[in-house]
């Protein structure tokens, strides 16, 4: 089709996610059409630095050809096995062994899944199975933050916490409980240092088990850095502080390593980074740098005898997809994870983690920039009508969503986030020479929008 053609049948035949559609029928798709390293090209050619590596997953960039030998090796050999009812495959065995060794504590077992969502909708689901197994039917209420960001199912849809994707779902549903989200910037008191923020906070949360009674609060679920809901990095002390209220309780601890999995904050997993000792622990994205969908659910030894005594006594188990650990998702993503080690790709997010936090400082300087907030290859700016006072645009008249437009003109690709933020978050590959081209032309759109 040529370029005219295919954009008429974009506007004719696809309903899009995440988006205005009302404002599609006039702005119409960018059209991807190849990728080389860190840029995709749209069919006039023009290049894009993908400054969010597609969806906070495409860590490797856009052509590897290790992850498409690895498919095609699969395809040709076993393009299809399950797992179901004590069937195995050599690429789901392996994948889980690889990630139960690198688990940022000790994990017991390894389910997978197609997507980040459904990676958290079974962790609810092995919750609630658990808590049943050891006769404690009333203890199943879930704990997220606000800006929180899990998914998409109704359950996970549910946990998240950002207005679209409750209004007008009838969402969310029971049991689902959000307290407040760690960002010091917009949260904390006059006068309040971070460690005393996130003290706060841990008390609101233990204030909030007692209200709802702790022997019906099942789980606390939380990404290591907030995404979706801005980019939110908490202080240094506020894992330490949750933790030890959900320890008093009883309360397990959730780790959606979704973005932050694989090198994403610097360590190799979020929780490192921050010093999480998860009960579950669930990834997805950068497991296959986003070549094939899959996700994983790592379970501590506790959970997962839970899960077993209660398969025992039922019978079955009974949950799984269809592609759970489809073999040639899971070659891929086992080879995704032996590149992230012979490439150092933790080595690269210091050096050019390093670069992109500086050039974001240094953007501070800049009139509509009132924080520049990140660690490793993530981060986001945000933009306020006055500085002095933090006083954000009214939501209306939000910035980031025009200065991303016109950064996508300049060749960058960013996203708007909520709380009039803009996020960054490109390939784990990226060099500094490319974080530096990446931030000009960017900084080129901040300035026409001024
Ligand atoms: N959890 C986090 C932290 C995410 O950022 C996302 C997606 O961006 C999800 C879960 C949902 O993943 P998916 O879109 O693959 O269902």
């Amino acid at each position: 089709m040529t370029s005219n053609t295919l954009r008429d049948a974009d506007l004719s035949y696809v309903l899009h996610p995440y988006t205005n559609l009302v404002a599609h029928e006039t702005k119409g798709p960018l059209i991807a059409v190849r990728g080389e390293g860190v840029r995709i090209f749209d069919e006039k050619g023009q290049d894009y630095i993908e400054g969010m590596a597609g969806l906070w997953c495409a860590s490797l960039g856009f052509n590897e050809p290790r992850l498409v030998e690895a498919a095609t090796r699969q395809m040709q050999t076993l393009p299809f096995a399950h797992m179901f009812n004590h069937k195995s495959h050599g690429p789901g065995i392996e994948l889980a062994q690889a990630l139960i060794e690198r688990a940022p504590v000790p994990m017991a077992r390894a389910f997978f899944a197609n997507s980040g969502s459904e990676a958290n909708d079974t962790a609810i689901k092995m919750i609630w199975y658990m808590n049943n197994a050891l006769g404690r039917p009333e203890k199943k209420k879930l704990i997220a933050r606000k800006r929180a960001y899990h998914g998409v199912t109704v359950a996970t849809a549910s946990l998240t916490s950002l207005p679209a994707n409750h209004r007008d779902f009838d969402l969310p549903i029971d049991r689902i409980l959000h307290t407040a989200c760690p960002h010091y910037y917009r949260e904390a008191q006059p006068g309040e240092s971070e460690d005393a923020f996130a003290r706060r906070l841990a008390a609101e949360l233990e204030e909030m088990i007692l209200a709802e009674g702790p022997e019906t609060v099942a789980a606390f679920f939380a990404e290591p850095v907030m995404g979706a809901g801005g980019v939110i990095v908490p202080p240094e002390t506020y894992f330490q502080h949750i933790q030890a209220v959900l320890q008093k309780y009883d309360v397990l601890l959730v780790a959606d390593e979704v973005i932050c999995g694989f090198g994403r904050t610097g360590r190799y997993w979020g929780s490192q980074t921050f010093d999480m000792k998860p009960d579950i622990l669930t990834c997805a994205k950068a497991l296959s740098s986003a070549y094939l969908p899959i996700s994983a659910v790592l379970v501590n030894e506790r959970v997962y005898e839970a899960l077993k005594s209660n398969s025992g006594k039922i019978g079955t188990f009974g949950h799984g997809y269809t592609y759970s650990a489809h073999p040639v998702a899971a070659a891929v993503a086992l080879e995704t994870v032996r590149l992230y080690d012979e490439r150092d790709i933790l080595g690269n997010v210091a050096t050019s983690g390093a670069r992109m936090q500086a050039r974001l400082q240094a953007l501070t300087a800049h009139p509509l920039v009132g924080q520049a907030r990140g660690v490793g290859l993530i981060g986001a700016l945000e933009l306020v009508e006055d500085k002095a006072t933090k006083r954000a645009f009214d939501p209306a008249r939000a910035v980031a969503p025009k200065v991303v437009e016109r950064a996508q003109d300049h060749g960058v690709i960013l996203r708007a986030m909520a709380g009039d933020a803009i996020a960054f978050s490109p390939p784990l590959i990226i060099s500094e020479a490319e974080v530096d081209e990446m931030i000009d032309r960017f900084t080129r759109a901040l300035d026409e929008v001024t």
